[in-house]
């Protein structure tokens, strides 16, 4: 079922360009009689032609599909397959539409549509999978109700919506909420459940379930909770309750994505749900509570309220991922929350967003949607939401959001839609606001200050660098939080929001005693690059005394950065001043042992590469990787003395908990067990590795001793240990790409891409391998080429399985432009070997395309 190649360039699809469907569907039946490589699918629709319809024409997509029979009204019709679907003429009443395809989910490796997985069928139709499954307008905004039936010889049959019927070798559902198809999902396997229930607010039971592979039910109990919790937090915080009576998410192991919010079955990655202490470390368990919840807030801002266009993904995605932030800072830690978004923001979007792949939060064209899933559409989505609430304040948010669930519900929207309820709930005029969503690009903002005679003020200019297609740029609405700090420490004016709304703009405070210091951009309050001219002891100050968290770990962040480029540029040693000043952090037991964790990590060394970049020098990844490496034994030294001290102090007693507090503490510990093997060659990592009785610690230690050279044997005994696990497997394969020396990387990637337990049609495993290999900058940048050749060949080889997750890791060549034209000419010809690839698909070919092109 791979996409057919594209003999020319594909077609480009513009949002300019939109239609709607010129048929409402009133109804859908379908029937699956289901076998491995040869499913039957019968439809039965029922379509109504719409008055006056901009495109009258019956068009249905399809691919891959073996057409068997089809009718309308029950007389037989032959209709003309075309490229991408069929037409067929109708009557100008309303009809039944009936069809019968043969599909084979066994051979289906691109896994979308229909397929099969460690022998169980599942689903994946967004985006446009489920043309794959059956001829239908499979498009966003032709919303209907669904009534399936099942029939197989798998234990577990489930659908869309409640059941309603089953018995032996079939089931039925009916969705009564009309949902997109691409919220259709099936599911049959020899499945087991870990069964609990949920009372809603209004007092209805709702039947929960999380159904795995046997001998998966004890890794379920934490993701149970985390759905519980987001449901009652939808209720408390947003009004939303559940609308069916059973809510069902299944664990499956080949997916392309993280998991998918169907209607009232949700399909989880299993890396995304399954989650014990043994086999899960803190960050794991972070995630699955965070993605548990944004599937099922999905339900509202998604299914319910649905796109009315591709275009408009966002619409829903950085909505959804807005809120399951909002989520997991109330059930942790705000602030930590708050700078872990800021961290992967920097390393996913910005990259994105000033190199060849940019684009707006709302595309205007795309050739392959699956390649629009990306950071800009979901981070900068979200990142939009949270300005806009900012703007508006959280009354007026709260208010706008009642009147869209109130006067969207049951339709397929556009961002015009979403932020005309913002102004009609607030009076205000969001049209320069609204460029954030068609204008890509990260926006530099110059900061100069002045002060005299009490009177302190701030001077902002706003601008931002051309992109793909896009030259000149019009300003935009940026909400800075500011507050002033007197020289002395404390905080002289609290957190107030400034609207830079032109190009160059001046703020004033006035009867300010003394010169201030300011904090800028507090809480990250706009998604941009601060510029501002300023000094390592001003830095130091606010890392010391900052009264905002975020903006206290960005002085130690930008600290970290300055003094690793003045390293690499200079051969500068470590700056004293800083080690002095995490010296401090790090032994200050009044503060959340999360937040130091984080100040103690340092930047990446992509990131210093960007920075480098940013100054006009072009950056060497074996230098940038010395100056990290230099700086953590220079930090590790200067902390010798205390560093048994703070290991003993950071280690938690007890059994393992998953929370917060615990996960911030281990968090704290394994960074100081990483400086600590730095000292003692891995002994202290070697006992921990033995003690382990969680997946964190026996991670963390393995983590430290295989950087030291030094871990063979637990490594091995890890995969003894291990070796049936699927999701552990993953870390071991990641770990041995991630810690292997610069020279050694690829080497060490190409030997496992050989393993036994190597296997390319499962996206996590590839990404595992293939993702670690992009993720270690100096080994992938390798001046050999070898990285780049590695990854190049398996992509090739992927792609003709895979198109969807090929294309999506082409992104670790889009920074490509920053490095020496050596390293340029290695990339291109690595680049242009996929594209002349003989039968690549549209997804990568778009990718490698804009890639090269930008
Ligand atoms: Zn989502």
């Amino acid at each position: 079922m791979k996409d057919a190649a594209p003999t020319t360039a594909p077609e480009t699809f513009y949002l300019k360009d939109y239609k709607p469907f010129g048929f409402e569907v009133e109804a859908v039946e379908l029937t699956f009689k289901l076998a491995p490589n040869s499913t039957r699918v019968l439809s039965k629709i029922r379509f109504a032609p719409k008055e006056n319809a901009a495109d009258p024409r019956f068009f249905l997509h399809g691919e891959a599909l073996k057409l068997i029979s089809a009718k309308i009204d029950g007389a037989p019709v032959t209709p003309e397959l075309i490229a991408g679907g069929l037409i067929c003429d109708t009557p100008d009443t309303p009809f039944t539409w009936e069809a019968e395809v043969e599909i084979d989910p066994a051979a289906n490796t691109a896994l979308e549509g229909l397929y099969m997985s460690s022998g169980m069928y599942c689903t994946q139709c967004e985006a446009e999978g489920f043309r794959k499954i059956t001829y239908y307008p499979d498009r966003p905004d032709v919303m209907s109700t669904f009534s399936v039936r099942i029939e197989g010889n798998e234990k577990v049959l489930l659908s869309n919506g409640n059941p309603t019927g089953s018995g032996d070798g079939w089931a039925e559902w009916h969705d009564p909420w009309p949902k997109p198809a691409y919220l259709f999902a099936l599911v049959a396997g020899d499945l087991v459940n870990h069964p609990d229930s949920f009372t809603t607010r209004s007092g209805k039971d709702v039947e929960l379930n999380i159904w795995v592979r046997p001998g998966d039910e004890g890794k379920c109990a934490f993701g149970m909770e985390a759905l519980k919790k987001s449901m009652k937090w939808d209720e408390d915080v947003y009004g939303r309750e559940y609308d069916l009576d059973i809510f069902n998410i299944v664990a499956v192991d080949d997916f392309n994505m993280g998991a998918m919010e169907n209607k009232g079955l949700n399909i989880f990655n299993s890396s995304c749900v399954l989650a014990s202490p043994e086999t899960s470390t803190d960050a794991n368990f972070e995630r699955i509570e965070a993605i548990i919840a944004h599937e099922y807030f999905h339900n509202w801002t998604g299914n319910r309220i649905t796109c009315r266009d591709w275009f408009q993904l966002c619409l829903k995605e950085g909505l959804t991922v807005f809120r399951d932030a909002q989520f997991t800072a109330d059930m942790r830690s705000e602030p930590v929350k708050r700078i872990e978004d800021v961290i992967a923001l920097r390393a996913r979007q910005f990259p994105e967003d000033n190199g060849p792949l940019a684009h707006p939060p709302r595309p205007e064209q795309f050739q392959e949607i699956n390649n629009f899933y990306t950071a800009t559409v979901y981070e900068k989505g979200a990142e939009v939401i949270g300005m806009l609430k900012r703007l508006v304040g959280d009354e007026n948010y709260a208010a706008a959001l009642d009147l869209y669930f109130d006067r969207h519900d049951g339709q397929a929207c556009t961002i015009e839609d979403w932020l005309k309820v913002f102004e009609d709930a607030t009076g205000r005029d969001l049209s320069q606001f609204k460029l954030w969503y068609s204008q890509a690009g990260t926006p530099r903002v110059q900061v100069s200050e002045d002060y005299a005679d009490g009177r302190y003020t701030l001077t902002f200019e706003q601008s931002t660098p051309p992109t793909p297609g896009q030259h000149d740029k019009a300003p935009r609405v940026i909400p800075i939080a500011v507050g002033l700090l007197s020289p002395n420490g404390g905080e002289v004016r609290a957190t107030e929001v400034l609207e830079l709304t032109e190009a160059k703009q001046s703020f004033t405070f006035d009867g300010i005693a003394a010169k201030p210091v300011p904090s800028i951009l507090r809480e990250f309050s706009a998604p941009v690059i601060l510029e501002r001219e300023t000094t390592n002891a001003e830095r130091a100050f606010l890392l010391a005394h900052d009264t905002d968290p975020f903006n206290r770990w960005e002085a130690g962040n930008a600290l970290a950065t300055e003094t690793r480029v003045s390293m690499v540029t200079e051969g500068a040693a470590p700056d004293g001043a800083y080690l002095d000043a995490l010296e401090k952090l790090v032994r200050d037991d009044t503060l959340d042992p999360a937040f130091r964790a984080l100040v103690l990590s340092p930047p990446s060394q992509s990131e210093i590469a960007q920075s480098l970049h940013d100054r006009g020098v072009t950056p060497d990844p074996q230098k940038i990787y010395d100056a990290a490496e230099t700086f953590a034994q220079t930090l590790a030294q200067q902390l010798e003395t205390s560093l048994p001290r703070l290991y003993a102090a950071t280690t938690v007693d007890g059994p393992y908990q998953p929370d917060a507090h615990g996960a911030g503490l281990r968090a704290l510990n394994g960074r100081i067990l990483s400086l600590l093997t730095r000292l003692d060659g891995g002994e202290q990592a070697a006992r921990q590795y033995q003690a382990a009785d969680n997946m964190t610690q026996q991670y963390a230690a393995l983590a430290s001793l295989m950087k030291a050279e030094n871990g063979e044997s637990q490594s091995q005994a890890f995969f003894d240990q291990w070796q049936s696990d699927r999701l552990v497997m993953d870390k071991w394969f990641a770990l041995q790409v991630a810690c292997a020396a610069p020279d050694a990387a690829a080497g060490v990637a190409s030997d496992l891409t050989g393993h036994a337990l190597f296997d390319m049609k499962n996206p996590n495993r590839f990404r595992a391998v293939m993702g670690a290999l992009a993720g270690n900058h100096a080994g992938f940048h390798h001046v050999s080429g070898a990285g780049y050749q590695l990854l190049a060949k398996n992509l090739i080889a992927l792609d003709s399985l895979n198109p969807q997750t090929t294309a999506r890791m082409c992104a670790a060549f889009q920074t490509w432009k920053r490095y020496d034209s050596a390293r340029q000419a290695l990339i291109r010809v690595e680049l242009e070997r996929i594209l002349a690839t003989e039968g690549l698909s549209r997804d990568t070919h778009e990718m490698v395309s804009r890639i090269l092109q930008g």
